[in-house]
């Protein structure tokens, strides 16, 4: 997948610009809200298997705390930067405020291979990493979750290590946990789920039908897998998918379980027989009702925007899309669902795993996804309502609805000392 080098941050900070000023945002609230609270970074010595001892570079960013303590995933790739991380600390605060969560945005991260790395390296990359930013963490102050390449058993790692170094078991120190530790029903889904009630809404406003309506996803991970299975529920055809090892193409339709049978025994779509391979770009491209970036960031750019076919973007990944992208797509009218809105439904979840953790009080799996529903309707109709005020486009619209309720805290609360 092509990347350009513009800093990711950049990006965050001209959509924060863009939206500060349709708000004629006070200069003052704007300076606040332009940089990062706190960002800290760490080296991680762990000792691999063959007895060597390796260096590992790690971030933890907390962006703003205006409404509530910073909440964000953490991230193990080989291309974390401190540039990466805190523009994704910087959107996690804009998607809190969108879905009216009361939580500030934090983002970590570790420069890693995982899929080269051991379970026992792993688990001791985790826990150093957690030890080394302990300060930070806490169910008051930041919470973790997973992000590419982490899941259930890193968070299960942060909280344990968290746990021995307070002498009690805190399962509110993250979220994304196991059932058996203190996790919340549907939490693995929530993310995909929320893509799929987003991508509803919006076929809804225009006027399409969920019967048949063409999707393609980039990524099979958790997100894009969920995100296809429950479309393809609805009676959506999911005519494309790929992930890191490229892509698979029908027409008429995938047919789904399949896929997911195979994604889910091999871990990659590689292998799986289907009419046609393509490659990452290619899917991008293809004509389709709706594309579903839900792999990584900077996948649709000024370069590519120009083939797009689709008849709307919905960003389940963070980031997906280019400023020069965006803009190429506004032009033709391609109207883009934004990563702030369309991907919150995993961190809706994780508020409601906080919440009842913190409670010792369990909630049924129906309760989570009909509170989940109720909170991903209401705030696709509150970005739709802006945008139509304001004739912006959609993520402007959720920008400014984020950025201003973030500003009345800050108004609220004032500046110390
Ligand atoms: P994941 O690790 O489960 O899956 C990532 C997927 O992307 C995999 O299928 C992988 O093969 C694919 N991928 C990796 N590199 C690729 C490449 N170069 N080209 C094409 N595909 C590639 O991660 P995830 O949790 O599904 O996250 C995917 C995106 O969704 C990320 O942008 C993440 O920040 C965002 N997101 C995740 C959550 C969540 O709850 N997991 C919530 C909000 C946003």
């Amino acid at each position: 997948m092509k990347k350009t080098t513009t800093s990711l941050f950049k990006v965050a900070q001209t959509q924060l610009e863009i939206a500060a000023k349709a708000l004629k945002l006070d200069a003052n609230i704007l300076e606040m809200l332009k940089y990062p609270k706190r960002t800290l970074k760490v080296n991680i010595p762990v000792e691999m298997d063959d007895g060597r001892i390796q260096m590992f570079e790690g971030y933890r960013v907390q962006y703003n705390d205006m409404r509530g303590p910073c909440k964000g995933g953490v991230r193990y790739h080989p291309d974390v930067s401190e540039d990466e991380v805190t523009a994704l600390a910087a959107w996690m605060t804009w998607k809190c405020a969108v879905l009216a969560i009361p939580y500030g945005g934090a983002k970590g991260g570790i420069v890693c291979d995982p899929t080269q790395m051991s379970q026992n390296e792993l688990q001791r990359l985790t826990r150093r990493y957690t030890a080394t930013i302990m300060p930070l963490l806490g169910p008051n102050l930041d919470i973790p979750a997973p992000d590419v390449y982490t899941g259930t058993k890193e968070m299960a790692w942060i909280m344990d290590t968290y746990s021995v170094f307070k002498g009690y078991s805190e399962p509110g120190s993250v979220t994304g946990k196991s059932l058996s530790i203190g996790g919340s029903m549907g939490r693995r889904e929530a993310t995909g789920r929320g893509v799929s009630l987003a991508v509803r809404e919006m076929a809804g406003k225009l006027k399409l039908s969920l019967k048949g309506l063409r999707i393609a996803v980039q990524g099979f991970g958790n997100v894009g897998s969920v995100t296809a299975d429950l479309l393809s529920r609805m009676g959506c055809s999911v005519v494309a998918a790929s992930d890191v090892t490229g892509g698979v193409y029908d027409p008429s339709g995938l047919d789904v379980p399949a896929l997911l049978a195979h994604a889910g025994k091999h871990r990659v779509i590689k292998g799986f027989a289907a009419k046609e391979m393509i490659t990452n770009q290619e899917l991008l491209t293809l004509p389709v009702d709706v594309l579903i970036p839900a792999a990584l960031e900077r996948q649709i750019t000024g370069e590519n925007a120009h083939l797009v076919k689709a008849k709307f973007v919905a960003e389940a990944a963070n980031g997906p899309t280019t400023l020069e992208a965006d803009e190429a797509l506004e032009k033709r009218k391609i109207p883009v669902l934004p990563d702030i809105l369309t991907n919150a439904g995993g961190v809706v979840v994780s508020y409601f795993e906080w919440v009842q953790a913190r409670n010792a009080y369990f909630w049924s799996e129906k309760e989570v996804n009909d509170k989940l529903e109720g909170m991903m309707v209401k705030a696709f109709n509150d970005v739709w309502a802006m945008a139509e005020k304001h004739k912006v486009s959609l993520r402007v619209a959720a920008y400014m609805l984020a950025v201003s309720r973030v500003a009345e805290a800050f108004r609220e609360r004032e500046l110390f000392p």
